[in-house]
């Protein structure tokens, strides 16, 4: 059984200044903003605790209201779903534009090892932070963005970037997005860590866990001497890689492919 948990809200937090529509040039002369995000939440037939969906269910005004004050939508809606599924996984469809985010995922991620991810609500930081992967995919999809390398990278790269950018002013609740980020990359390499799925569209598993640790790592310098990630730091900067301007490296080309389309005020944080 989980605590429910209480009004934190892990998924979004408005850390941008919000441009209103009337006041913003700049959002007048971007790109339209016709059409929206609609969370829908069903019931779940005992996959989850009740009290998970309800805390779903508590932050559904605030999903939509965050996504749709963040992003113009020019082309069509986006629907996110949150629902059981017969598969412990999350996906995004192109047409209808659909993100589905089965509940069998979340308890997967519960239920995984030896339940470390239920600390501190930790599965459902992770759980938020590939809703972001499956976001990333929509908007490579409504924009067009452009590529040269995997969209699965991408993706990752677009939850990684939104998801610490999007956890407010307090630092409190970017170390702990950052830390949850670890934990989807630790998460991700028990999957098929015997089976390395060197065709697959995804960088191989354990790539994608050293990749997203270097990336919250680089965002937050608060976690680098966290112990779980101890050997894969040093192996990082073994490697030479320098994090911090590989997670910068991202935001920057994230600003300069939608930036158009994000309602923010260029004196925010993003
Ligand atoms: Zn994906």
């Amino acid at each position: 059984m989980f605590a429910r948990p209480a009004l934190e809200i892990l998924f979004f937090t408005i850390v941008f200044v919000i441009s209103s529509c009337s006041s913003d040039s700049n959002r007048n002369a971007g790109p339209s903003d016709r059409f929206d995000f609609f969370v829908t939440v069903e019931d779940s037939s005992s996959i989850i605790d009740p009290t998970l969906v309800a805390y779903f269910r508590d932050q559904q005004p605030a999903i939509e209201n965050v996504l749709n004050n963040l992003f113009s939508l020019p082309e069509r809606d986006i629907n996110i779903v949150y629902q059981d599924c017969m598969v412990e996984n999350a996906r995004y469809l192109s047409e209808p534009s659909e993100i589905i985010m089965c509940y069998r995922l979340l308890a997967a991620i519960t239920n995984a090892e030896d339940g470390i991810y239920q600390q501190g609500n930790a599965m459902l930081g992770m759980f938020n932070w590939i809703t972001w992967h499956e976001i990333g995919h929509a908007l490579i999809d409504h924009y067009d963005i452009p590529s040269l390398g995997q969209k699965e990278d991408m993706a990752d790269s677009l939850a990684t970037v939104f998801f610490l950018e999007t956890s407010g002013s307090n630092i409190l609740a970017r170390v702990k997005r950052a830390r949850a980020i670890v934990l989807v990359g630790e998460y991700i390499n028990t999957l098929n860590s015997g089976d390395l799925r060197w065709a697959d569209a995804h960088t191989v598993s354990p790539q994608r866990q050293y990749n997203l640790v270097c990336w919250a790592v680089g965002a937050e310098r608060n976690i680098e001497n966290d112990a779980n990630i101890q050997q894969i730091v040093t192996e990082l900067k073994a490697a030479r890689r320098i994090c911090p301007n590989e997670y910068a490296e991202k935001k920057a080309a994230m600003e300069e492919l939608i930036g158009a389309y994000l309602n923010i005020d260029r004196g925010g944080n993003l």
